[in-house]
Order: structure tokens, then C-alpha cells, then sequence
């Protein structure tokens, strides 16, 4: 068989690999805490479950049209004025099975040969993999520790070419819990208009994740560049919905017939019964939301405390998402080392910070998605495995 060049230039998510592996030494009988994989540790809310077995028994069963059922599309717009406070017209909601699928219609969009492409380093590692596959040249936005992992709006316009088409834009980010400030996302906008060819794709899958009071700050509150800001969100991580494939892009006019293009090539459309759950997730009571929003802000906390108490170890502390991510650069190990002893010596799963770019060498994520004394065992565990029994 001969494959296609392009398939040994795809890459993967590391945190999959890690779970796989977890999941093995749990069935071996190891106990494992599984601090790897980037998913709420809550179960769905009954109303949307609910409604999805509604749909099935109301005979949701066919296809829909390739970008969402009418009242999903709307229903998605609704909550973008509500929590954005901006109108979006629901004829350009594109609904994809999870937000992964944004992100890859969008970069296969405008990636080609001879084109460049800018995404977060460290960041979530789909972006690189998708930029490489399509044969474009990957141009790294690094990230630093210093800033909080936020980005410098100076150094990202700073790498912008002639032949740049598009920048990865993620806040609150994965791995580093990083949050982009309005003030920063202002200059941003404002050096975009010397760059009228160059298209955003913000990937706001963590908007409802923002800690310490702070609004999140939304591109989609910059009209100057709404004619070629692709938006990225999705039910995944808000309403504890990984399983579901369930996500959804907000698109410029100019590009949505594109999208359904793909959509149609690609997957037809999103099944039925998850659509009608979609609705009832997103004008179902949100208080299921708050209750999570505050069990991972008390975590947050309870991880960033221990994780500074452990010896070589330091971490910035995370103002959104679901991770942390400590800096281990001078317990002398590098970051896979460290994964993998966590993993086979102190069984717990963490991801490498290299897994998310060149960037993240000296750093491990850690998901706080898991049940506080899950996360004190984890800990306590690690403590031992770095020799300092006091943490
Ligand atoms: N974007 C970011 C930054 C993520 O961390 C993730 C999932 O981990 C996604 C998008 C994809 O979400 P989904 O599971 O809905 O495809």
C-alpha cells in the first residue's frame, strides 16, 4: 500500500496515548489517577440527557442539513448575544460533531503548500498537527511562563508574512490555563488592520472556564475583524459533553458555504438526538455549569498550592480551563521523563508539556478535572516519587 505523504506528517494528541496507557495498568490492577485526559469528571445533566432519549423516541432518526437543525443554529446565537452580547445571524453557525472539526475545516480552509499558518506554542497540539497535514508551514506563537502564558499581541503581529492566512488564537487555553487580557486582544485587533488577507480562528472552547471574577474576553467582540474571525466553541467541556461530539463554528459570510461543503464531504451532519440535546443544554437551566465552574476553581486553587509546595517545582497560577501547568525544569528531569515516571512509579497520569510543542519542554499538564481527593492523592503521590514526604 502506498500512503498519501501527507498522512506521515499527521500527528496526534498525546493525551489519548497517555489514557490508553493509563487504562491498561488500571485493568493490570494498578492504581491509577488519571490527571491526563482533558474532560469534566461529571456525568451530563439529566435535562439534556433527557432530551437527546426524547428525540429518539420522537423519531429523530434521519439526516439533518449538513450545518445543524434550524432551532440548534439559533438557539447557539441566542447564547452568544447572552454570554458575548453580540448578534450573530444563525446563518452562520456551522454545527460539527465536537470542536475539533472547526479547527480542522478551518485550517485545511487555508492551508497549502507555500502558506503559513500561526498557532500557540505550547498549545493544543491539533493545531500543528492539522497545519503540517495540509502542507503548510507552521509558524509558532510561543507562549511564555513569565506572562502567564497569555501572548504578546506585539509578537504575533511581529511574525505576520505576506504569506501568513491565518492565526490560532486560544483563550482560556489548554495546557496552560492561560487567558489572553481584553487590553492585549485590543492591540491584537488593532495591528490586524494593516494585515487585511490574515483570518483568526479563535478557539473559545473554555470561554465559561475563567477564574477570579475576570469576564472572558471574546474576539467576537471586535466588529473590525468579524468579517474574517472564525469562532470556535462547543458543549464538550461546558456541559460535560467529550462523548457526544457536539461543537459548533461561527463563520464569515463569505466562508459558510465552504464549511457546508465540507461538512457534506465529511460527515452529512451531526446526529439528530445529540442536536436536540444541544438545544436543551443551551436554554436548559445552567446552574449544572456554575456547580462545575466552581468545584475546578476549588481545585485550582488546591492543586496550585501543593504543586509550589513540591521541591524543584513551580507554577504560575492558571486563570482558566481545566489545567495547570508547572514549570519542573529544575527537578532536572525532562518533561517526558517526568510523565512517564509519574505514570509508571507514582501511577498518575499526566501529559508532557512537550506533547503540546517545543515549547513546552520543562513543563507537565496537569488536568484538574478529577475529584479533589483524587487530586490530593495524586500529590501526596508525587511528593514521594520527588523525596520530599512534607508536602
Ligand atoms: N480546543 C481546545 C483548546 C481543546 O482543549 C479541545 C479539547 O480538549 C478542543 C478544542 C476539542 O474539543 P472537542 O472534544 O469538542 O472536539
Amino acid at each position: 500500500m502506498q500512503l498519501a505523504a501527507a498522512m506521515s506528517r499527521l500527528g496526534t494528541e498525546t493525551a489519548f496515548e497517555v489514557l490508553a496507557r493509563a487504562t491498561k495498568l488500571a485493568a493490570e490492577g494498578k492504581d491509577i489517577v488519571n490527571l491526563g485526559i482533558g474532560q469534566p469528571d461529571f456525568p451530563t445533566p439529566p435535562h439534556i440527557v433527557e432530551a437527546a432519549v426524547k428525540a429518539l423516541r420522537d423519531g429523530h432518526h434521519g439526516y439533518t442539513p449538513a450545518l445543524g437543525i434550524k432551532p440548534l443554529r439559533e438557539a447557539v446565537a441566542a447564547d452568544i448575544r447572552k454570554l458575548r452580547g453580540v448578534e450573530i445571524d444563525p446563518d452562520l453557525v456551522a454545527i460539527v460533531p465536537g470542536g475539533k472539526v472547526t479547527m480542522f475545516f478551518a485550517i485545511v480552509m487555508f492551508g497549502e503548500p507555500g502558506a503559513e499558518i500561526m498557532y500557540p506554542d505550547p498549545g493544543f497540539p491539533i493545531y500543528r498537527s492539522a497545519i503540517e497535514w495540509t502542507g503548510a508551514k507552521p509558524v509558532p506563537i510561543v507562549l511564555h511562563e513569565r506572562t502567564g502564558f497569555s501572548f504578546s499581541a506585539e509578537e504575533v503581529l511581529r511574525q505576520i508574512t505576506p504569506r501568513t492566512r491565518l492565526i490560532v488564537v486560544n483563550s482560556p487555553a489548554n495546557p496552560t490555563g492561560g487567558v489572553v487580557p481584553k487590553a492585549e486582544l485590543d492591540k491584537f485587533v488593532a495591528g490586524l488592520e494593516r494585515h487585511p488577507q490574515v483570518a483568526v480562528l479563535s478557539d473559545e472552547i473554555y470561554a465559561r472556564l475563567c477564574y477570579d471574577g475576570e469576564a472572558h474576553a471574546s474576539l467576537t467582540a471586535y466588529p473590525a475583524i468579524r468579517d474574517r474571525l472564525i469562532l470556535l466553541d462547543g458543549w464538550s467541556k461546558t456541559y460535560a459533553m467529550t462523548g457526544w461530539r457536539l461543537g459548533y463554528g461561527v463563520w464569515p459570510r463569505a466562508l459558510i458555504g465552504q464549511v457546508d461543503k465540507l461538512a457534506v464531504n465529511c460527515h452529512s451532519c451531526v446526529n439528530a438526538a445529540t442536536q436536540w440535546a444541544g438545544i436543551a443544554a443551551l436554554q436548559g437551566p445552567q446552574d449544572s455549569v456554575g456547580v462545575m465552574a466552581k468545584a475546578f476553581d476549588e481545585r485550582r486553587g488546591y492543586i496550585h498550592r501543593r504543586l509550589n509546595a513540591l521541591p524543584g517545582i513551580s507554577c504560575v497560577l492558571p486563570k482558566g480551563a481545566f489545567y495547570a501547568f508547572p514549570n519542573i525544569s529544575k527537578t532536572g528531569q525532562t518533561a517526558r521523563a517526568m510523565q512517564n515516571r509519574l505514570l509508571e512509579e507514582a501511577g498518575v497520569a499526566t501529559v508532557a508539556g512537550t506533547s503540546f510543542g517545543a515549547a513546552g519542554e520543562g513543563f507537565i499538564r496537569f488536568s484538574y478535572a478529577n475529584s479533589l481527593p483524587n487530586i490530593e492523592k495524586a500529590m501526596d503521590r508525587m511528593a514521594k516519587l520527588l523525596g520530599d514526604n512534607r508536602a
